[in-house]
Protein backbone atom coordinates (compact mmCIF):
# COMPACT_ATOMS: atom_id res chain seq x y z
CA UNK A 1 0.00 0.00 0.00
CA UNK A 2 1.25 3.18 -0.80
CA UNK A 3 1.83 5.92 2.11
CA UNK A 4 0.96 9.15 2.26
CA UNK A 5 2.80 11.30 4.52
CA UNK A 6 0.70 14.88 5.75
CA UNK A 7 2.23 18.55 6.25
CA UNK A 8 3.42 19.30 10.40
CA UNK A 9 -0.13 19.98 12.17
CA UNK A 10 -2.02 18.89 9.44
CA UNK A 11 -3.36 15.65 10.98
CA UNK A 12 -5.85 16.94 13.60
CA UNK A 13 -9.02 16.69 11.44
CA UNK A 14 -8.00 13.20 10.52
CA UNK A 15 -7.35 12.19 14.24
CA UNK A 16 -11.34 14.06 15.07
CA UNK A 17 -12.53 11.00 12.21
CA UNK A 18 -12.60 14.11 8.90
CA UNK A 19 -12.94 11.51 6.09
CA UNK A 20 -10.83 13.87 3.77
CA UNK A 21 -7.23 15.06 3.18
CA UNK A 22 -6.58 17.65 0.52
CA UNK A 23 -4.18 18.50 -1.62
CA UNK A 24 -3.01 20.97 0.41
CA UNK A 25 -2.17 18.91 3.34
CA UNK A 26 0.07 16.24 1.70
CA UNK A 27 3.77 16.34 2.11
CA UNK A 28 4.47 13.24 0.03
CA UNK A 29 2.92 9.85 -1.31
CA UNK A 30 5.73 7.04 -1.14
CA UNK A 31 5.24 4.27 -3.23
CA UNK A 32 6.01 2.08 -6.27
CA UNK A 33 5.28 3.72 -9.25
CA UNK A 34 2.48 6.17 -9.69
CA UNK A 35 -0.49 5.44 -7.28
CA UNK A 36 -3.71 4.44 -9.61
CA UNK A 37 -7.46 6.51 -9.05
CA UNK A 38 -8.75 4.95 -5.93
CA UNK A 39 -5.51 2.84 -5.01
CA UNK A 40 -5.74 2.24 -1.19
CA UNK A 41 -3.28 4.09 1.15
CA UNK A 42 -1.97 4.15 4.88
CA UNK A 43 -2.02 7.92 5.93
CA UNK A 44 0.73 9.07 8.11
CA UNK A 45 1.53 12.20 10.07
CA UNK A 46 4.54 14.32 9.18
CA UNK A 47 6.47 11.69 12.05
CA UNK A 48 5.24 8.75 10.51
CA UNK A 49 2.81 7.99 12.82
CA UNK A 50 -0.37 5.76 11.42
CA UNK A 51 -3.38 7.50 11.26
CA UNK A 52 -5.51 5.17 8.97
CA UNK A 53 -6.40 4.06 5.89
CA UNK A 54 -8.52 5.47 2.55
CA UNK A 55 -8.44 5.64 -0.80
CA UNK A 56 -6.45 8.10 -2.94
CA UNK A 57 -7.01 9.89 -6.25
CA UNK A 58 -4.69 12.09 -7.90
CA UNK A 59 -7.08 13.51 -9.83
CA UNK A 60 -9.18 15.01 -7.29
CA UNK A 61 -8.54 17.78 -4.90
CA UNK A 62 -10.08 15.71 -2.24
CA UNK A 63 -6.51 13.74 -2.49
CA UNK A 64 -7.61 11.14 -0.13
CA UNK A 65 -11.27 9.62 1.49
CA UNK A 66 -10.40 8.17 4.79
CA UNK A 67 -12.27 5.07 5.72
CA UNK A 68 -10.81 2.83 8.43
CA UNK A 69 -8.41 3.64 12.06
CA UNK A 70 -6.58 0.05 11.72
CA UNK A 71 -3.85 -0.53 9.26
CA UNK A 72 -5.04 -3.55 7.13
CA UNK A 73 -6.56 -3.31 3.60
CA UNK A 74 -10.35 -1.85 2.95
CA UNK A 75 -12.26 -5.63 2.61
CA UNK A 76 -15.78 -6.35 1.62
CA UNK A 77 -16.30 -7.50 5.07
CA UNK A 78 -16.43 -4.02 6.07
CA UNK A 79 -18.09 -2.47 3.41
CA UNK A 80 -20.73 -5.27 4.18
CA UNK A 81 -21.05 -4.58 7.77
CA UNK A 82 -21.48 -0.69 7.09
CA UNK A 83 -24.28 -1.24 4.87
CA UNK A 84 -26.19 -3.32 7.27
CA UNK A 85 -25.54 -0.90 9.71
CA UNK A 86 -27.16 2.15 7.30
CA UNK A 87 -29.71 -0.67 5.87
CA UNK A 88 -30.93 -0.68 9.86
CA UNK A 89 -31.56 3.35 10.35
CA UNK A 90 -33.97 3.11 7.31
CA UNK A 91 -35.86 0.59 8.64
CA UNK A 92 -38.13 3.09 10.84
CA UNK A 93 -38.71 5.37 8.00
CA UNK A 94 -40.57 3.25 5.26
CA UNK A 95 -43.62 2.21 6.02
CA UNK A 96 -47.12 1.82 4.00
CA UNK A 97 -47.29 5.12 3.31
CA UNK A 98 -43.49 6.06 2.61
CA UNK A 99 -41.53 3.89 -0.20
CA UNK A 100 -38.72 5.44 -0.67
CA UNK A 101 -36.12 6.94 0.99
CA UNK A 102 -31.80 7.66 0.53
CA UNK A 103 -30.79 4.06 1.89
CA UNK A 104 -26.75 4.92 1.75
CA UNK A 105 -25.62 8.21 2.53
CA UNK A 106 -21.95 8.38 1.41
CA UNK A 107 -19.57 9.79 4.40
CA UNK A 108 -22.68 10.09 6.20
CA UNK A 109 -23.11 6.75 6.35
CA UNK A 110 -18.82 6.05 6.58
CA UNK A 111 -19.00 4.75 2.99
CA UNK A 112 -17.40 7.48 1.34
CA UNK A 113 -18.78 7.79 -2.33
CA UNK A 114 -21.36 5.27 -2.46
CA UNK A 115 -25.00 6.72 -2.55
CA UNK A 116 -27.87 4.25 -2.70
CA UNK A 117 -31.48 5.27 -2.83
CA UNK A 118 -34.96 3.01 -2.54
CA UNK A 119 -37.82 4.26 -5.24
CA UNK A 120 -40.39 1.65 -4.23
CA UNK A 121 -39.18 -1.85 -5.25
CA UNK A 122 -36.02 -0.97 -7.29
CA UNK A 123 -32.38 0.91 -6.43
CA UNK A 124 -31.14 3.89 -7.97
CA UNK A 125 -26.98 3.52 -7.11
CA UNK A 126 -24.73 6.34 -7.67
CA UNK A 127 -20.99 5.96 -6.61
CA UNK A 128 -18.50 8.85 -6.98
CA UNK A 129 -15.34 8.24 -6.39
CA UNK A 130 -12.44 5.95 -7.68
CA UNK A 131 -12.08 3.76 -4.57
CA UNK A 132 -15.66 3.32 -4.19
CA UNK A 133 -15.94 2.25 -8.40
CA UNK A 134 -13.39 -0.33 -7.39
CA UNK A 135 -15.66 -2.38 -5.42
CA UNK A 136 -18.61 -1.76 -7.61
CA UNK A 137 -19.31 -4.82 -8.35
CA UNK A 138 -19.11 -6.53 -4.70
CA UNK A 139 -21.34 -3.79 -3.82
CA UNK A 140 -24.31 -4.06 -6.09
CA UNK A 141 -24.06 -8.09 -5.51
CA UNK A 142 -24.73 -7.53 -1.76
CA UNK A 143 -27.45 -4.69 -2.80
CA UNK A 144 -28.98 -7.50 -4.65
CA UNK A 145 -28.93 -10.02 -1.84
CA UNK A 146 -29.93 -8.01 0.93
CA UNK A 147 -32.88 -6.48 -0.95
CA UNK A 148 -33.67 -8.45 -3.65
CA UNK A 149 -34.34 -5.00 -5.94
CA UNK A 150 -36.89 -5.31 -8.89
CA UNK A 151 -34.22 -2.94 -10.39
CA UNK A 152 -30.83 -1.61 -9.89
CA UNK A 153 -30.13 1.79 -11.78
CA UNK A 154 -26.89 3.52 -11.85
CA UNK A 155 -26.30 7.12 -12.26
CA UNK A 156 -22.85 8.88 -12.35
CA UNK A 157 -22.62 12.26 -14.02
CA UNK A 158 -22.55 14.25 -11.09
CA UNK A 159 -20.05 16.83 -10.71
CA UNK A 160 -18.10 14.43 -7.96
CA UNK A 161 -17.65 12.08 -10.19
CA UNK A 162 -16.61 13.73 -12.80
CA UNK A 163 -14.27 15.46 -10.93
CA UNK A 164 -12.90 11.37 -9.99
CA UNK A 165 -12.20 10.94 -13.72
CA UNK A 166 -15.65 8.52 -13.93
CA UNK A 167 -16.81 7.60 -16.84
CA UNK A 168 -20.67 8.82 -16.85
CA UNK A 169 -23.34 6.40 -16.47
CA UNK A 170 -27.27 6.30 -16.62
CA UNK A 171 -28.35 2.90 -16.96
CA UNK A 172 -29.86 0.29 -15.62
CA UNK A 173 -27.52 -2.46 -14.48
CA UNK A 174 -29.55 -4.98 -12.75
CA UNK A 175 -33.13 -6.55 -13.33
CA UNK A 176 -35.66 -4.06 -15.15
CA UNK A 177 -36.91 -0.59 -14.75
CA UNK A 178 -41.01 -0.53 -14.98
CA UNK A 179 -42.34 1.77 -17.70
CA UNK A 180 -43.48 3.97 -15.09
CA UNK A 181 -41.71 4.25 -11.91
CA UNK A 182 -44.27 5.50 -8.90
CA UNK A 183 -43.61 5.74 -5.50
CA UNK A 184 -45.28 7.33 -2.32
CA UNK A 185 -44.43 9.48 0.13
CA UNK A 186 -46.82 9.94 2.95
CA UNK A 187 -49.14 8.44 0.56
CA UNK A 188 -48.77 11.02 -1.93
CA UNK A 189 -48.06 9.13 -5.29
CA UNK A 190 -45.17 10.67 -7.55
CA UNK A 191 -43.75 9.30 -10.56
CA UNK A 192 -39.62 9.38 -10.22
CA UNK A 193 -37.82 9.61 -13.22
CA UNK A 194 -34.47 8.10 -13.43
CA UNK A 195 -33.44 8.55 -16.51
CA UNK A 196 -33.65 12.26 -17.04
CA UNK A 197 -34.66 13.77 -13.71
CA UNK A 198 -32.66 15.72 -11.77
CA UNK A 199 -30.74 14.13 -9.02
CA UNK A 200 -31.45 10.51 -8.55
CA UNK A 201 -34.59 11.85 -9.80
CA UNK A 202 -36.47 12.89 -6.58
CA UNK A 203 -35.41 15.32 -3.50
CA UNK A 204 -36.17 12.38 -1.18
CA UNK A 205 -34.38 15.17 1.51
CA UNK A 206 -37.42 17.02 1.43
CA UNK A 207 -39.78 14.16 2.58
CA UNK A 208 -40.27 15.60 6.25
CA UNK A 209 -40.68 19.37 5.51
CA UNK A 210 -43.09 18.30 2.75
CA UNK A 211 -45.13 16.70 5.08
CA UNK A 212 -44.72 19.83 7.74
CA UNK A 213 -46.37 21.92 5.03
CA UNK A 214 -49.48 19.93 5.33
CA UNK A 215 -49.94 21.99 8.81
CA UNK A 216 -50.35 25.34 7.09
CA UNK A 217 -51.28 24.74 4.19
CA UNK A 218 -55.22 24.42 4.72
CA UNK A 219 -57.07 26.80 3.16
CA UNK A 220 -54.16 28.89 2.00
CA UNK A 221 -52.99 30.60 -1.34
CA UNK A 222 -49.76 28.91 -2.24
CA UNK A 223 -47.05 29.19 -4.10
CA UNK A 224 -44.46 27.15 -4.62
CA UNK A 225 -40.88 28.14 -5.84
CA UNK A 226 -38.45 25.80 -7.31
CA UNK A 227 -41.22 23.02 -7.34
CA UNK A 228 -39.31 20.60 -9.77
CA UNK A 229 -41.69 17.31 -9.90
CA UNK A 230 -44.77 19.44 -7.63
CA UNK A 231 -43.34 17.82 -4.19
CA UNK A 232 -44.68 20.80 -2.13
CA UNK A 233 -47.72 21.63 -4.26
CA UNK A 234 -48.84 18.03 -4.14
CA UNK A 235 -48.62 18.14 -0.11
CA UNK A 236 -50.09 21.87 -0.39
CA UNK A 237 -53.65 20.33 -2.10
CA UNK A 238 -53.52 17.56 0.17
CA UNK A 239 -53.47 19.77 3.17
CA UNK A 240 -56.71 21.09 1.34
CA UNK A 241 -55.17 24.77 0.01
CA UNK A 242 -57.86 26.80 -1.98
CA UNK A 243 -54.85 27.69 -4.86
CA UNK A 244 -51.69 26.23 -5.73
CA UNK A 245 -48.99 27.86 -8.44
CA UNK A 246 -46.31 25.71 -9.07
CA UNK A 247 -43.38 27.70 -10.24
CA UNK A 248 -40.27 26.57 -12.18
CA UNK A 249 -37.85 27.61 -14.25
CA UNK A 250 -37.68 23.79 -16.17
CA UNK A 251 -40.46 23.33 -18.79
CA UNK A 252 -39.98 19.38 -18.00
CA UNK A 253 -40.09 19.87 -14.07
CA UNK A 254 -43.61 21.28 -14.43
CA UNK A 255 -45.07 18.31 -16.79
CA UNK A 256 -43.43 16.00 -14.31
CA UNK A 257 -45.53 18.12 -11.69
CA UNK A 258 -48.83 18.45 -13.83
CA UNK A 259 -48.79 14.27 -13.81
CA UNK A 260 -47.84 14.18 -10.27
CA UNK A 261 -50.68 16.35 -9.51
CA UNK A 262 -52.69 14.06 -11.67
CA UNK A 263 -51.38 10.83 -10.23
CA UNK A 264 -53.02 12.66 -6.80
CA UNK A 265 -55.91 13.75 -8.73
CA UNK A 266 -55.54 16.94 -7.48
CA UNK A 267 -56.62 20.19 -9.82
CA UNK A 268 -54.20 20.68 -12.51
CA UNK A 269 -55.12 23.50 -14.51
CA UNK A 270 -52.37 25.06 -17.31
CA UNK A 271 -52.94 28.62 -15.47
CA UNK A 272 -51.17 27.15 -11.90
CA UNK A 273 -48.21 26.14 -14.05
CA UNK A 274 -46.24 28.96 -14.36
CA UNK A 275 -42.38 28.12 -16.28
CA UNK A 276 -40.49 31.37 -15.20
CA UNK A 277 -37.38 32.44 -12.98
CA UNK A 278 -38.22 32.44 -9.71
CA UNK A 279 -36.88 35.83 -9.25
CA UNK A 280 -38.46 37.47 -11.76
CA UNK A 281 -41.90 36.12 -10.65
CA UNK A 282 -41.86 37.17 -7.20
CA UNK A 283 -40.60 40.45 -7.89
CA UNK A 284 -43.35 40.76 -10.21
CA UNK A 285 -46.37 38.80 -8.24
CA UNK A 286 -49.51 40.11 -8.15
CA UNK A 287 -51.48 37.14 -6.23
CA UNK A 288 -51.16 38.07 -2.09
CA UNK A 289 -49.78 34.57 -1.10
CA UNK A 290 -50.47 33.02 1.93
CA UNK A 291 -48.02 30.36 1.62
CA UNK A 292 -44.96 30.64 0.01
CA UNK A 293 -41.80 27.86 -0.23
CA UNK A 294 -38.70 28.57 -1.19
CA UNK A 295 -36.47 26.00 -2.44
CA UNK A 296 -33.62 26.74 -4.77
CA UNK A 297 -30.88 24.81 -6.32
CA UNK A 298 -27.72 25.48 -4.37
CA UNK A 299 -26.76 28.73 -5.06
CA UNK A 300 -23.01 28.35 -3.67
CA UNK A 301 -20.85 25.59 -5.06
CA UNK A 302 -17.79 26.44 -3.08
CA UNK A 303 -16.85 28.43 0.13
CA UNK A 304 -15.77 31.36 -2.67
CA UNK A 305 -19.60 31.61 -3.95
CA UNK A 306 -20.66 32.54 -0.40
CA UNK A 307 -21.22 36.35 -1.03
CA UNK A 308 -22.75 36.10 -4.85
CA UNK A 309 -24.80 33.40 -2.91
CA UNK A 310 -25.92 35.27 -0.40
CA UNK A 311 -27.31 37.95 -2.19
CA UNK A 312 -29.66 35.90 -4.15
CA UNK A 313 -30.60 33.79 -0.75
CA UNK A 314 -31.22 37.56 0.43
CA UNK A 315 -32.79 38.97 -2.43
CA UNK A 316 -35.62 35.69 -3.16
CA UNK A 317 -36.41 35.92 0.23
CA UNK A 318 -37.17 39.77 0.35
CA UNK A 319 -39.40 39.39 -2.60
CA UNK A 320 -41.44 36.62 -1.36
CA UNK A 321 -41.35 37.92 2.59
CA UNK A 322 -42.80 41.64 0.68
CA UNK A 323 -45.78 40.26 -1.34
CA UNK A 324 -46.35 37.85 1.49
CA UNK A 325 -50.49 38.13 2.68
CA UNK A 326 -50.85 39.05 6.62
CA UNK A 327 -49.75 36.31 8.69
CA UNK A 328 -48.54 34.46 5.96
CA UNK A 329 -46.20 31.05 6.07
CA UNK A 330 -42.64 31.14 4.22
CA UNK A 331 -41.20 27.87 4.16
CA UNK A 332 -37.08 28.91 2.74
CA UNK A 333 -34.34 26.36 2.54
CA UNK A 334 -30.78 26.54 1.14
CA UNK A 335 -28.97 23.54 0.07
CA UNK A 336 -25.71 25.17 0.12
CA UNK A 337 -23.10 23.02 2.15
CA UNK A 338 -20.83 26.08 2.21
CA UNK A 339 -24.02 28.65 3.82
CA UNK A 340 -24.42 27.14 7.50
CA UNK A 341 -27.44 27.25 9.48
CA UNK A 342 -26.37 30.69 11.33
CA UNK A 343 -25.32 32.77 7.96
CA UNK A 344 -28.36 31.01 6.31
CA UNK A 345 -30.73 32.59 9.82
CA UNK A 346 -28.75 35.69 9.13
CA UNK A 347 -29.08 36.25 5.48
CA UNK A 348 -32.91 35.67 5.68
CA UNK A 349 -33.59 37.57 9.10
CA UNK A 350 -31.48 40.53 7.29
CA UNK A 351 -34.76 40.37 4.37
CA UNK A 352 -37.21 40.11 6.79
CA UNK A 353 -35.72 43.40 8.44
CA UNK A 354 -35.67 44.94 5.46
CA UNK A 355 -39.09 44.13 4.27
CA UNK A 356 -40.47 45.88 7.05
CA UNK A 357 -42.53 43.16 8.25
CA UNK A 358 -43.32 41.91 11.40
CA UNK A 359 -41.55 37.83 11.29
CA UNK A 360 -41.33 35.36 13.88
CA UNK A 361 -39.61 32.17 13.41
CA UNK A 362 -41.61 28.81 13.68
CA UNK A 363 -39.33 26.38 13.20
CA UNK A 364 -35.78 25.47 12.29
CA UNK A 365 -35.56 22.61 9.29
CA UNK A 366 -32.79 20.14 8.56
CA UNK A 367 -32.22 17.42 6.37
CA UNK A 368 -34.32 13.80 7.60
CA UNK A 369 -32.50 10.96 9.41
CA UNK A 370 -32.09 8.85 5.97
CA UNK A 371 -29.48 11.86 4.94
CA UNK A 372 -27.50 11.66 8.05
CA UNK A 373 -23.89 13.47 8.38
CA UNK A 374 -20.76 12.29 10.60
CA UNK A 375 -20.34 15.08 13.27
CA UNK A 376 -16.46 14.97 12.07
CA UNK A 377 -17.74 16.42 8.55
CA UNK A 378 -19.81 18.78 8.84
CA UNK A 379 -19.65 19.19 4.74
CA UNK A 380 -22.41 16.45 5.20
CA UNK A 381 -24.86 18.55 6.88
CA UNK A 382 -26.52 20.80 3.65
CA UNK A 383 -29.48 21.06 3.62
CA UNK A 384 -31.18 24.22 6.13
CA UNK A 385 -34.67 25.75 6.28
CA UNK A 386 -36.79 27.82 8.14
CA UNK A 387 -40.36 28.47 8.95
CA UNK A 388 -41.77 31.93 8.95
CA UNK A 389 -44.65 33.54 9.83
CA UNK A 390 -45.04 37.17 8.36
CA UNK A 391 -47.68 39.44 10.55
N1 LIG B 1 -38.82 21.60 -4.24
C1 LIG B 1 -38.45 20.50 -5.09
C2 LIG B 1 -36.97 20.42 -5.38
C3 LIG B 1 -36.37 21.68 -5.99
S1 LIG B 1 -34.92 21.44 -6.89
C4 LIG B 1 -38.97 19.19 -4.50
O1 LIG B 1 -39.47 19.19 -3.37
O2 LIG B 1 -38.85 18.17 -5.17
C5 LIG B 1 -34.65 22.99 -7.58
C6 LIG B 1 -35.51 23.33 -8.76
O3 LIG B 1 -35.28 24.70 -9.10
C7 LIG B 1 -35.25 22.56 -10.06
O4 LIG B 1 -36.42 21.93 -10.47
C8 LIG B 1 -34.82 23.62 -11.07
O5 LIG B 1 -35.36 23.38 -12.38
C9 LIG B 1 -35.42 24.87 -10.50
N2 LIG B 1 -34.76 26.14 -10.81
C10 LIG B 1 -33.44 26.41 -10.90
N3 LIG B 1 -33.24 27.73 -11.10
C11 LIG B 1 -34.46 28.31 -11.11
C12 LIG B 1 -34.91 29.65 -11.25
N4 LIG B 1 -34.06 30.65 -11.38
N5 LIG B 1 -36.24 29.89 -11.20
C13 LIG B 1 -37.13 28.87 -11.05
N6 LIG B 1 -36.75 27.59 -10.91
C14 LIG B 1 -35.44 27.30 -10.94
Amino acid sequence: MINVILKKDRDKPIRMGHPWVFSGAIEQVEGVGKPEPGEQCRVLTNKKEFLGVGYYNEKSTIRVRMFQAQDKPIDLTEIRERIDIALALRQSILNESTNACRLINSEGDFLPGLIVDKYGSGLCLQITTAGMERFRMEIVNCLAAALSPRFIYERAENEAATREGLAAKNSCIHGSLPEKLLIREHGLQFRVDLEGGQKTGFFLDQRHNRLLLRKYAAGATVCDCFAYSGGFSANAWAAGARLVHTVDSSKDALELAKENLAHNKFPREESNFIAADAFEFLRGATTKYSCIILDPPKFARHSADRERASRGYKDINLSAIKIMAPQGILFTFSCSQAIDQTLFSQIVFAAAADSGRQVQVLHRLSQPTDHPFNIAHREGEYLKGLVLRVI
